[in-house]
């Protein structure tokens, strides 16, 4: 019996070995969202996530990070709940990481 290595999935079945293959999106600025996106195009569920920041004096920081209901239960379905949370947990920070902080900072939110 041929096991696979268990790796977190998109519903749409893409299979996400590496937190590298997410999409991320920096349009939502002006909420201080960053919305992760399924490496598949013709995803269905598209937004997998988010993660948001805050700007203080002119710098981006780190709030939170969290994947959608969706993408999380579909993944405790198949890999179980403790492992898909581990391994979730894992994928947020390493997205995180990729994120251009300083590039974010210098970005003024839109203030009238
Ligand atoms: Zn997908």
């Amino acid at each position: 019996m041929g096991e696979e290595i268990e790796s977190i999935q998109c519903p749409c079945g893409r299979v996400i070995e590496n937190p590298e293959e997410y999409k991320v999106l920096y349009l939502k600025h002006e909420l201080q969202e960053i919305d992760i996106l399924c490496p598949n195009d013709s995803c269905y569920l598209r937004e997998l996530g988010y993660i948001k920041f805050e700007l203080q004096e002119g710098k981006a920081k780190f709030k939170e990070a969290s994947f959608y209901p969706p993408f999380v239960t579909w993944n405790s379905g198949r890999l179980g709940a403790d492992e898909a949370e581990a391994k979730l947990k894992n994928h947020l920070k390493m997205i995180a990481k990729k994120v251009d902080w300083t590039r974010l900072g210098l970005q003024k939110p839109a203030t009238t």
